[in-house]
């Protein structure tokens, strides 16, 4: 049976005893929270930090609220939590829609959206899902508070902006009238993505106003498809320029091949579930403004 190398363990009591606690153990400490990312890279010693600070009594960051015309989710918030919110799904229909595609309910039951975004993981759902929306990440150190765009939070495959010493503290989305949705592929039920794509959009009157379009597992820099987007923003919202858009995003993407598919199927899969995204996107918005369109 594998097991972690030695480490110290403290339980912190607020954000700021998290931080003292960061602070007091330098670099090597770690935050964990659901643990379901890091225990596993700790047992196979591919993380050994020497103290683990636990936030999962910290209820300040367990919370989701709407606050200043924003969707505030703590970084705490278990997957189960935001998949049953009625006020996330009312606003942001995409993060059920991932959630609902998201592990097992183990995990969901476990894991967090903090954790999930800190990790960074090429094939994460929701940095697509918060990337299509234009999330922002909230962030805690020793100097204060500063606040993120989520397009400029990831540096890299499991690198983000979160400096030692510091925690992610909430995520946060603008609320405005949009439509949003999100579209996985995966070999089985509760696997990871082989390719999927997120997308949200605002109409005004055929011409589409915004697009934002995350994409996970297929390379996108960033989980992001702004050549896409910017196709799209100022045109009517066709099948035929969905289809384009799509086509655009998979042209961008460097997929690596894996035993989840070879390079030209995540591709393939890029473009299609891009259109997809959008369509049913597109489909909320009429069926939110005028009802016409069953959402499929
Ligand atoms: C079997 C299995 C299947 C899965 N399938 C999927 C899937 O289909 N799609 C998907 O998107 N994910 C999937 N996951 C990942 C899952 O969503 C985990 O919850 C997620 O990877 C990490 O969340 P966590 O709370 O467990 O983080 P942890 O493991 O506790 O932490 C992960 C990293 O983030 C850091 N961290 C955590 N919280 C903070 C914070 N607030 N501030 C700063 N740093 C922080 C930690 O130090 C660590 O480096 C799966 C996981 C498992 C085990």
């Amino acid at each position: 049976m594998q097991v972690p190398a030695q480490f110290q363990y403290e339980k912190a009591t607020s954000v700021e005893h998290a931080l003292s606690l960061l602070a007091q153990y330098g670099p090597e400490s770690r935050i964990v929270a659901g643990g379901h990312s890091l225990l596993p890279m700790m047992k196979l010693r591919l993380a050994q930090p020497e103290a683990l600070i636990d936030i999962n009594d910290l209820e300040e960051l367990s919370r989701i609220s709407v606050e200043e015309h924003m969707l505030w989710i703590g970084a705490l918030v278990r997957h189960a939590d935001l998949l049953a919110s009625a006020v996330a799904g009312e606003h942001f229909p995409i993060f059920h829609d991932a959630e609902r595609m998201i592990a097992d309910p183990i995990v969901r039951n476990r894991g967090t959206v903090g954790g999930s975004l800190c990790q960074a993981d090429p094939s994460e759902d929701l940095s697509a899902a918060f990337t299509a929306v234009r999330g922002e990440a909230v962030i805690q150190g020793p100097d204060g508070r500063r606040v993120v765009p989520i397009r400029e939070f990831f540096t890299g495959p499991y690198q983000t902006v979160v400096g030692d010493g510091e925690i992610l503290t909430h995520l946060r989305v603008p609320i405005r009238s949009s439509a949003s949705a999100y579209e996985k592929v995966e070999r089985r039920a509760g696997d990871w993505a082989v390719a999927a794509a997120g997308a949200e959009l605002r109409l005004e009157g055929d011409t589409l106003a915004e697009v934002g379009i995350g994409l996970t597992a297929v390379g996108a820099s960033s989980f992001h498809a702004p050549e896409a987007e910017e196709f799209l923003v100022g045109g009517p919202a066709t099948d035929e320029r969905f289809d384009e858009a799509g086509a655009i995003a998979a042209q961008h993407c460097e997929p690596v091949p894996d035993q989840r598919g070879p390079v030209d199927y995540k591709r393939h899969l890029a473009a299609t579930l891009t259109t997809r995204a959008l369509r049913r996107a597109r489909t909320r918005w009429h069926g939110q403004h005028n009802g016409a369109e069953k959402e499929s």
